[in-house]
């Protein structure tokens, strides 16, 4: 079932999304999904003799599907870590919906039907709402619906579980497929599997999160039909940098692959190995380095990296995989373990950004039609839930006392939210007094800067605060008008474009004028080119995946702050974002020539 005729074995390229970094190098195995693997079952009526006998079988299967998911979640807890297996959370909370199953159980009793064509249409329903919701990040999880679904069916008609793991093979393989869900990916053999690519799915999808987690290569969204351009048994690459699988590769691209591979691999430990030299200049400027984590699983790779503290503890994670937000001491557990971990380096919390992607029903009241321009990050924590912030704010005066804690306001767009901030934790403060309990006098605070408000008022901010962080994750899609999930446009997601270099310029001029700390912790801070220019313009800190800390250090031991000052002096005067990357590209080609084959080709923005 090849498409490709008598060019069967021409070498052909084609372009996806690089989903997870890594190049592999091998023979096709073709997988088709699980979710896509379940027939529809046939519309069976029932006896109302056997309504009981239906429910009860539907029930079992909800079991039995719901202890292989907490298998799988502890492979995933005890391979990976334990945010990766929180996908599998989110799967068993479909199993346990009450709203799901009571109208399953309703339309066996109802409509007499058969329990697998009652719990098919249903699911079926739900997956189809999700699909068709506006934001890309939620449609997504039409996918995660499918997936449990198909277990869920799997296990009604009895059918052999999914083996997609554990092919017999005696020899790695790349695994090509339509569309892989996160259960598929998870139960992939890590042993055997060397790299994965897709006709769908983005970058945001679960299972290029859990691809770039197992240390996969992969590629995605590389279009329909490319399952069907190969067989079991051929030959591909997958360059995980430039988003090419390579069919049927020559000769000599195997031989440059295989150079390209080993080069890589080389390259990258010896940047584990520098994880202990400072990160300074030539001309003697220390740039700190530090990581952005969302949990104490992180705190391993923030050390083997050698990352200076943490610049952003996402703490809104603690909240969104719990059913039930963590109280005052296991929040002030959660502070102190990390702050005895770092010693004297600092870990700057950010208190809870719940809104936008990061959506959750149980704390939001309200569906929004426009969730990020809606009552998000401290907007959110100030008007509807401050008990949340309070509780936080609690926790974080306390276990202030155990380290170099520090704390950031998220989606800061106006002063008086600050002030609000600042005037509860006085209240707090006096709380604690009278409840003889110990906690800092002075807990640095800081906003972020990730509106173009935010960073248009930075001189009034100043007088506020004791450090900008700037999100330019957040920044860039408030700036261009455009929703950072969205795919349709993602051209327009411009790190390098030069109005968000101007802001980021104010507010570093601001910060300095002020003697104020600033530090960048969005993900353009990870890129070698745009960290080159963000030092040039002045900031202190670039905060960042501790894996990308390695490949910055490099840069910055490599090149002078004088170098840096003038690229980035140049790029604020330029028209586009592809005139400021490649000034910034140049630089790096000239300190780091080594470092830009790890630059995502096309990524110009
Ligand atoms: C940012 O917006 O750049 C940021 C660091 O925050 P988040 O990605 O969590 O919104
Ligand atoms: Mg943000």
């Amino acid at each position: 079932m090849s498409g490709r005729g008598g060019e069967k074995s021409r070498e052909q390229q084609l372009k996806g999304i690089a989903a997870a970094p890594g190049i592999a190098i091998g023979k096709v195995y073709k997988l088709s999904s699980s979710a896509l693997n379940v027939e529809s079952p046939e519309r069976r009526t029932i006896t109302p003799e056997e309504i009981k006998e239906e429910q009860g079988r539907f029930t079992l299967a909800l079991d039995r599907t719901r202890d292989e998911l907490l298998k799988l979640r502890n492979k995933i807890s005890s391979e990976l870590n334990s945010k990766d297996a929180e996908i599998f959370d989110a799967h068993l909370m479909i199993v346990e919906d009450r709203m799901l199953y009571d109208e399953v159980m309703q339309m066996i009793e109802d409509s007499l039907l058969a329990a697998d064509f009652s719990y098919y249409t249903v699911i079926n329903r739900y997956a189809a709402a999700i699909a068709a919701m506006p934001d890309a990040y939620i449609q997504e999880r039409a996918a995660d619906i499918r997936d449990v679904g198909a277990r869920v069916l799997r296990n009604l008609q009895n059918l052999p579980k999914d083996e997609n793991g554990t092919k017999k093979s005696d020899e790695p393989y790349i695994v090509i497929a339509h569309d892989l869900t996160p259960s598929d990916t998870a139960a992939l053999d890590r042993g055997m599997v060397l790299g994965f690519a897709t006709e769908s799915g983005s970058k945001t999808s679960h299972s290029a999160v859990l691809a770039r987690s197992m240390q996969l290569p992969a590629l995605v969204g590389l279009g329909e039909g490319v399952a069907d351009m190969v067989d079991n048994g051929d030959e591909v690459i997958i360059d995980g940098f430039s988003g090419f699988l390579i069919i049927n590769p020559s000769a000599a691209s195997k031989e440059q692959y295989a150079r390209k591979a080993d080069d890589m691999n080389r390259f990258l430990s010896s940047l584990t190995q520098e994880a202990k030299l400072r990160p300074e200049t030539l001309d003697g400027f220390m740039v700190q380095l530090s990581s952005n984590i969302e949990s104490l699983d992180d705190l391993p790779q923030v050390k083997k990296f050698g990352s200076c503290g943490v610049g952003l503890f996402r703490s809104e994670y603690m909240f969104l995989t719990s059913s039930t937000p963590p109280d005052e001491e296991s929040q002030l557990n959660t502070y102190r373990s990390i702050l005895k971990e770092l010693g004297d380096e600092p870990l700057i919390v950010r208190t809870l950004d719940v809104g936008g992607d990061k959506l959750n029903n149980q704390l939001r009241r309200y569906a929004e039609d426009n969730p990020f321009l809606g009552l998000r990050g401290i907007r959110l924590s100030l008007r509807e839930r401050q008990d949340l912030l309070r509780t936080q704010l609690r926790a974080l005066l306390r276990a202030g006392v155990y380290g170099n804690l520090r704390v950031m306001i998220p989606m800061v767009s106006c002063i008086e939210e600050v002030v609000e901030v600042k005037q509860i934790i006085q209240e707090l403060q006096l709380e604690l007094k009278r409840e003889r309990k110990d906690f800092v006098q002075h807990l640095e605070l800081g906003a972020m800067v990730e509106t173009p408000a935010a960073a248009l008022m930075a001189e009034k901010l100043a007088h506020h605060v004791d450090f900008f962080s700037i999100g330019t994750n957040d920044l860039i899609q408030y700036t261009m008008a455009i929703d950072r999930g969205n795919e349709r446009v993602a051209y327009l997601y411009q790190p390098g474009h030069p109005v968000v270099l101007k802001l980021i310029n104010s507010c570093v001029s601001v910060a300095r004028r002020h003697n104020i700390y600033v530090s960048v912790c969005g993900q353009a801070a990870a890129d070698p080119r745009l960290a080159i220019l963000f030092a040039g313009l002045g900031v202190h800190e670039l905060s960042m995946v501790p894996a990308n800390i390695g490949a910055v250090r490099r840069v910055i031991r490599q090149m002078t702050m004088f170098e840096a000052e003038q690229a980035g002096q140049m790029a604020l005067q330029c028209s586009t974002a592809a005139e400021v990357m490649k000034i910034a590209g140049n630089v790096l080609a000239k300190v780091a020539p080594e470092v830009v084959a790890l630059v995502e080709d096309g990524n110009d923005g």
